[in-house]
């Protein structure tokens, strides 16, 4: 059995638990990702999101999923990608770890992750590939079969490098 699977698709059609956004830091929308989450959501979404008072880089918050066949919305904050010396790495293991955690408070228990930070913020796809399969591997939640998750490729190569990596 196991709980870490990748796929290629458009993550707003997934009905599972939680879907995770790669917001910016004011949760006010914007493209990629999250212009198409709020899009699928609807104005619900972006009215609660601005009650929330933005996000740290590294951090997440958590909203209902309103239109979206997801139960709720994790709006995580990846780095912008800096060359690397900027704490990129840490911070963006930091988003799957603080997005996971605030799945298990509410009690999701299927959780899709998108490609974080690996749009316009620029991080090198196969690093943040890595990063992305070891943190969720090795969450503790993970392990114990407790959640399930989804790592969402929206192109080919992206869903390569996650097969490459969980064979
Ligand atoms: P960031 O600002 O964190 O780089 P982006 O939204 O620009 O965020 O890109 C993050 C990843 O999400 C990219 O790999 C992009 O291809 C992917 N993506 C864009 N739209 C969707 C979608 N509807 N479903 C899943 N992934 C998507």
């Amino acid at each position: 059995m196991t709980h870490l699977t990748a796929i290629q698709g458009d993550i707003t059609t997934l009905r599972c638990d939680a879907i995770v956004n790669a917001a910016n830091t004011t949760l006010l929308g914007g493209g990629g990702v999250d212009g198409a989450i709020h899009r699928v959501a609807g104005p619900g979404l972006l009215e609660e999101c601005r009650r929330l008072g933005g996000c740290n880089t590294g951090d997440a918050k958590l909203t209902c999923g309103y239109e979206l066949p997801a139960q709720y919305v994790i709006h995580t904050v990846g780095p912008v990608w800096h060359g690397g010396d900027h704490q990129e790495e840490a911070l963006l293991r930091q988003c799957y770890t603080r997005s996971l955690t605030l799945a298990g408070d509410v009690g999701a228990k299927s959780i899709a992750f998108p490609a974080i930070s690996t749009g316009v913020y620029m991080f090198p796809a196969d690093l943040a590939a890595d990063i992305a399969v070891s943190t969720v591997r090795n969450h503790p939640k993970v392990k114990d079969g407790e959640v399930d998750v989804v790592l969402v490729a929206f192109d080919a190569k992206t869903l390569s490098l996650y097969q490459e990596r969980l064979t």
